[in-house]
C-alpha cells in the first residue's frame, strides 16, 4: 500500500496541471482500491462541489454534475469534515440521485474530505456496484490518500489560477504572510539558487538555433567537467563509483533526452528553462518506481541535472535585468541575494519560503521594502517580467493586475508616501507621553544603508547592531581588522549616540556558506552564543574588533544572544575580559563597555534577576522568545497563524523581564520587532521598558503614537490588556483603545479587496 501511495503521490506532482492532476488520481485511485469508481468533488468559486474527474461515472457529467454545500452524500461528507462508509448509500437520506451520471445501481459509497489548511477543498470518492461495506483499511487509504494530495491539489489550484484567472479578466491573488508593512506595484524579477532545478525562472526565447546550440556547448562543457572529475577521482573510487561517472557520461550522450531539452527548447524557451523541466520529470519518474534500486537513480539524475544547469546558468546571461520598479521574487530570499540588487530600483520582494519573523523579513523591514514571505503557492518561476502587486500589510500579492485593483492600490500608495512625509516632522520631538514621560527610541541596524536611514529618522542610539550580517554577505570570516573598520564605521556615525553590538549570532536560520551548520532542528540547535564559546578563536577577534574601534569614541555597548544560563554569561565576560586586558597590554586606549544579556530562552526569562545581577542591562529579542514560548517555528508559514506577538504569555514574560531587571537597577530594553509595533510600543512603556529598539521605518509612528498618550492612558491600557485570556482578546482591546484615539491608520491603510 505504502507504494502504491507514493508512486500515486509522485505522478499527481509531475501532472501539468490541476486537471491532470485530478485525472490520474480517480484512475490511480480506483485501480488501486479494485472498486468501480472513483470521482473527485471540488469546491468551485459557486460555492458548489463539482464532479471534475472521475474514472468510473460517465464522463459527459464532468464539470456539469454540482452538489450545494450539504447536499448529497457529497455535500455532507464536506459539511461534515468527516469520512463516510456506506453499505447501501440509496438508503441514506441525503443520498441524490443524478440521471447524469449513470449511477443508479452503485451501493456502496465511501467518501472523504479533502482539508487543506482547515479549509474542505473537496471530496475523494469511491463507489462500488455491489453492497460492499469498505472495511478499515480501505477508509485508512482514502484518508491517507486524500491527506497527502490535498496540499497538491492546493497547490495545483493556485498555479492554474494564475493563467485561468488572467483569461477570465481576474486578478490572480496568492496569500502568504506579512513580511514588511507597504504597498508596491511593480515587476517581478525572479532570482533562483544557483543550480537549483526547482527554482529556474521560465523565459521565453526568439532565437531557438542559437538557444539550442548554446545548450549543446553547456552539456559539452558539462562533460568535461564530469569526464575530468573521474579520471581525478580514478585512484580513489571504487568501480562501482566509477561506473556511475561512466553512466553520467552515456546519460549526456543520450539522444531521446537531448532531444526531449531541444524540443522543448523549440517551444521558445530558455535551455536552462527546459533542462530543468525534463529532468524534474525524470527525477519523478524515477523517485515514483517500486524498484528500491532504480528508486534510489533519481538521486543521480537530479545530480547530473544539477551539474549541467551549473554551466548552463554560469555560461548565460545570468546577470539579472532589473526595470526601474523590481520587485524580488524567490523560492528563499537571503540577505546576500539583496546585496546583488541596486538597492535604488528595488520596491518590493516575495518570498515562497519563510514568515513574518525570518531574518530576510527583518531586513525587509529595516529597509522599508513592502515584502509578502511564505506564499507557498505562488508559481513564482513562471512570473518572470509580469506585473505584481505587494501588499505587505496583509501578505497578499497580486499576478497581472486589473485596472480597478491597481488603482486602488496606487491611491494607498499616495496616502502611505503622505502619511510618512507627514511624520518626518517629528524627527527632532523628544519621544515623551503627552504628561512628559520620556522613553528612548533607538534602531536596530545591520546594513551600512540602515545608518542613513536611522539618523535621518531621529533615531537616538542602535539597540541591535547585527554583527552576523557583514559575515553573511561575505564567502569567508571576516578577519579582525577587517572587522573592526566595518564596526568603526557604525560607531563613528552614530557616536555620541549608544551602538550595542551583538556578539555573532549564527545557526537557526542565519547559515554562513561557508561555515554550514547542518542539524535536525537548527533553531534548539547550535546557535548564538553557544557557537562562540565554542569557538573562542572567533569570539575573542570580533569582540577585539569591536574593542578596538570603540577607541576614543566610547560609545560602544556588547550583547549576548541566546544566552541560557548564569554560566554561558560568565564564560563569556571571561573572555571579553581577556581581550580587554589584552589589548591595554598592547597600548590601545579603550574603556570596558557595558555587557549585556539578550533575554530570547524561556529560561532567561525566569533567571532574568540572576542574568541582571552580573551584566549591565539585558535586552529582550521577542522574536526569538515567542517562537520559544509558544512553540512555533518563526520561519514556518505553517504555524505562522500562531506566531502570536500580543500572546498573554508573552505579554507576562515582557512584563517579568522588565520587573527582574530594576530590580538589580539594570537598564531594560527591547530589540525584537515587537517594539516596532506602534500598539506594543505603549504597552512596553507601561511596563517601564527603557530602550524600544526597532526597524528604522517603524520609529516615527512609534514616535508618533507614543506623543499621542498619557502615562496614566498607558498603564490603564496595559492593566486592561494584562486581563485578557488570549492574543485575539487583547488584539480587540488595542483596536479599541487605537481607534478612540484616532491612531488606527499608524497600523495600515483599510483595504476593500
Ligand atoms: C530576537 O530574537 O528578537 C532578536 C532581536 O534577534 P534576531 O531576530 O536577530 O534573532
Ligand atoms: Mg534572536
Amino acid at each position: 500500500m505504502l507504494n502504491s501511495l507514493r508512486s500515486i503521490v509522485q505522478e499527481v506532482n509531475a501532472a501539468r496541471d490541476l486537471q491532470s492532476a485530478l485525472d490520474i488520481i480517480v484512475r490511480r485511485v480506483k485501480t488501486v482500491m479494485k472498486t468501480e469508481v472513483c470521482s473527485a468533488y471540488l469546491l468551485d468559486s459557486n460555492q458548489r462541489y463539482m464532479l471534475m474527474a472521475t474514472d468510473g461515472l460517465n464522463a459527459d457529467s464532468v464539470g456539469q454534475v454540482s452538489l450545494g454545500l450539504d447536499e448529497g452524500l457529497v455535500g455532507h461528507v464536506a459539511a461534515r469534515e468527516e469520512t463516510i462508509n456506506l453499505k447501501q448509500a440509496t438508503a441514506h437520506p441525503k443520498y441524490q440521485y443524478f440521471s447524469e451520471t449513470g449511477e443508479e445501481r452503485l451501493n456502496s459509497f465511501l467518501g472523504t474530505p479533502i482539508i487543506h489548511h482547515r479549509e474542505v477543498l473537496g471530496v475523494l470518492v469511491i463507489q462500488q456496484y455491489e453492497e460492499r461495506r469498505f472495511d478499515e483499511g480501505d477508509e485508512a487509504f482514502l484518508v491517507t490518500m486524500s491527506a497527502q494530495l490535498a496540499g497538491v491539489i492546493a497547490h495545483a489550484r493556485a498555479t492554474g489560477a494564475l493563467d485561468s484567472m488572467r483569461q477570465r479578466g481576474q486578478d490572480a491573488k496568492f496569500v502568504g504572510v506579512a513580511g514588511a508593512p507597504g504597498v508596491a506595484i511593480g515587476r517581478a524579477v525572479v532570482m533562483s539558487q544557483a543550480a537549483d532545478l526547482r527554482s529556474v525562472p521560465y523565459k521565453e526565447i526568439t532565437d531557438i538555433e542559437a538557444e539550442i546550440s548554446f545548450f549543446q556547448s553547456g552539456l559539452n562543457a558539462a562533460q568535461e567537467v564530469i569526464g575530468d572529475l573521474g579520471e581525478q577521482l580514478k585512484s580513489r573510487l571504487n568501480t562501482q563509483e566509477q561506473a556511475l561517472f561512466e553512466a553520467y557520461l552515456a546519460m549526456l550522450n543520450d539522444v531521446t533526452l537531448i532531444a526531449e531539452v531541444t524540443d522543448r527548447i523549440g517551444e521558445g524557451v530558455t535551455a536552462a528553462y527546459a533542462w530543468s523541466e525534463v529532468i524534474l520529470e525524470h527525477e519523478r519518474t524515477f523517485s515514483g518506481m517500486n524498484d528500491p534500486y532504480l528508486r534510489e537513480r533519481a538521486a543521480d539524475i537530479r545530480d547530473l541535472g544539477q551539474r549541467v544547469l551549473a554551466q548552463l546558468q554560469s555560461t548565460s546571461e545570468n546577470n539579472y535585468e532589473f526595470p526601474d520598479k523590481a520587485i524580488l521574487v524567490g523560492e528563499e530570499l537571503t540577505a546576500s541575494m539583496l546585496g546583488e540588487i541596486p538597492y535604488e530600483k528595488l520596491i518590493g520582494m516575495v518570498s515562497v519560503q519563510g514568515s513574518g519573523n525570518s531574518h530576510v523579513a527583518i531586513l525587509a523591514r529595516a529597509m522599508g521594502i513592502p515584502t509578502v514571505m511564505g506564499a507557498v503557492d505562488f508559481p513564482f518561476t513562471q512570473v518572470s517580467d509580469r506585473e505584481l502587486i505587494v501588499d505587505g500589510y496583509r501578505g497578499v500579492l497580486y499576478a497581472d493586475p486589473g485596472p480597478d485593483l491597481r488603482k486602488e492600490y496606487e491611491e494607498i500608495c499616495v496616502e502611505e508616501a503622505k502619511l510618512v512625509k507627514g511624520l518626518e516632522a517629528l524627527k527632532d520631538l523628544p519621544c515623551e507621553t503627552t504628561d512628559k514621560y520620556r522613553v528612548s527610541l533607538w534602531v536596530n541596524t545591520g546594513l551600512m544603508a540602515d545608518v542613513v536611514r536611522s539618523l535621518e529618522r531621529g533615531a537616538e542610539g542602535v539597540g541591535l547592531y547585527r554583527t552576523e550580517i557583514p559575515f553573511l554577505l561575505r564567502d569567508r570570516f571576516p578577519s579582525e581588522e577587517e572587522q573592526r573598520a566595518i564596526y568603526r564605521e557604525q560607531l563613528e556615525a552614530f557616536a555620541p549616540h549608544t551602538v550595542t553590538m551583538r556578539t555573532l549570532d549564527i545557526g537557526g536560520d542565519k547559515a554562513l556558506s561557508y561555515f554550514p551548520i547542518k542539524e535536525e532542528n537548527p533553531f534548539l540547535g547550535w546557535r548564538g552564543i553557544r557557537v562562540t564559546l565554542d569557538h573562542p578563536e572567533i569570539f575573542l577577534a570580533q569582540v577585539r574588533a569591536m574593542l578596538k574601534a570603540s577607541e576614543g569614541l566610547n560609545n560602544l555597548r556588547i550583547m549576548l544572544p541566546m544566552i541560557a544560563s548564569v554560566g554561558e554569561l560568565e564564560a563569556a565576560k571571561k573572555l571579553i575580559f581577556r581581550a580587554y586586558n589584552e589589548l591595554i597590554e598592547e597600548g590601545f586606549e579603550i574603556e570596558l563597555p557595558p555587557i549585556g544579556v539578550m533575554i530570547e530562552v524561556p529560561a532567561a526569562v525566569y533567571q532574568a534577576k540572576e542574568l541582571a545581577a552580573r551584566s549591565d542591562f539585558l535586552s529582550v529579542g521577542s522574536n526569538d522568545l515567542t517562537q520559544y514560548l509558544l512553540a512555533v517555528d518563526r520561519n514556518n508559514p505553517q504555524v505562522a497563524d500562531l506566531y502570536q506577538a500580543f500572546h498573554p504569555a508573552v505579554l507576562r514574560a515582557l512584563e517579568q523581564v522588565a520587573r527582574a531587571g530594576h530590580s538589580q537597577g539594570s537598564s531594560v530594553s527591547i530589540c525584537g520587532e515587537l517594539a516596532g509595533d506602534p500598539g506594543a510600543a505603549i504597552l512596553l512603556l507601561a511596563m517601564g521598558y527603557d530602550v524600544l529598539s526597532m526597524n528604522a521605518t517603524n520609529l516615527p509612528k512609534v514616535k508618533s503614537a507614543i506623543r499621542g498618550v498619557s502615562l496614566a492612558e498607558a498603564d490603564a491600557l496595559l492593566q486592561e490588556v494584562m486581563a485578557q485570556p488570549d492574543a485575539e482578546s487583547v488584539g480587540r482591546c488595542m483596536d479599541k483603545a487605537f481607534e478612540k484615539g484616532g491612531f488606527a491608520r499608524l497600523f495600515g491603510p483599510k483595504i476593500t479587496h
